[in-house]
């Protein structure tokens, strides 16, 4: 999928566990639901950091251009030193290594730690990464013909304030994790089911999504989980704009409504 409906999934998919957790007796206080669905909205275009013309590669200059270089060659080297005699020979590193289930809980479990040990200043960094890559791929055309720097600036505000109102007591720096010291565990969840919807999206597009690397299926070790291949579609059609998107918009609606218990 192109960056608009991996965005749109990752925002519906948290809300979607806001119901969940309403459910659950675990509701989220409002600002979790909505921090919690705009981290989710931008990892969700996270796993594309492998692709120098998706928009993460893009989204902050120099920095995330050159990151995409290493990362794509880093993928590559490690799906050439795992690949069992089934996978195919393949030059560039896309749709691998930043694509699987372990890449997804390493990535999450990092700013986990990050977010509980780093203070203040590494909630802000974590948020406005996220909040960057939120309006870069909810409000994509829009957010195109304005200027990158706009972009950040958007993004650093928006950190700041969404901080400062979870930081109050009772709005969810401590939301499910509640022992003294685990504050802002949580941000790494909508970091993995970000990455995890993503790969999700790019299971049902023709080429399928090795998201279960490590462990080898028969002879591969990189296996293209999807569905059979008639159901599959190509990444940016009309199903995946007239469809899908419309859909994710409606779930998301109505797990958010869940979430906030009018429904
Ligand atoms: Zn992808």
């Amino acid at each position: 999928m192109m960056g608009p409906a991996h965005s749109l999934s990752g925002a519906a998919a948290w809300l979607g566990v806001g119901a969940a957790a309403a459910a659950a007796d675990r509701p989220m206080p409002w600002p979790v639901l909505v921090v919690g669905a705009l981290i989710c909205a931008g990892a969700a275009l996270a796993p594309d950091l492998d692709h120098k013309s998706a928009t993460i590669s893009r989204a902050f200059g120099p920095v995330s251009r050159t990151l995409c270089e290493v990362i794509d060659k880093l993928s590559a080297a490690v799906y050439k030193a795992t690949k069992k005699q089934g996978d195919p020979r393949r030059t560039g590193g896309h749709r691998t290594l930043t694509h699987t289930w372990l890449w997804a809980v390493l990535v999450g479990t990092g700013v986990s730690v990050l977010a509980m040990t780093g203070g203040r200043w590494a909630v802000l960094a974590i948020l406005f990464v996220h909040l960057v890559l939120a309006v870069e791929g909810l409000l994509w055309r829009a957010a195109r013909v304005s200027s990158d720097v706009l972009v950040w600036l958007l993004g650093a505000t928006s950190a700041w304030i969404l901080a400062d109102v979870l930081n109050k007591p009772g709005n969810g720096a401590d939301w499910l994790f509640s022992a003294p010291g685990q504050e802002y565990l949580w941000l790494g969840l909508p970091i993995v089911l970000g990455s995890l919807v993503h790969c999700a999206g790019d299971a049902i597009t023709v080429s399928g999504c090795p998201v279960l690397w490590p462990i080898p299926v028969g002879n591969k070790r990189w296996y293209p989980i999807g569905p059979p291949k008639a159901m599959r579609f190509r990444a940016g059609s009309w199903v995946e704009l007239k469809v899908l998107m419309p859909v994710f918009m409606l779930l998301g609606g109505i797990g958010g409504l869940g979430a906030l218990g009018v429904i």
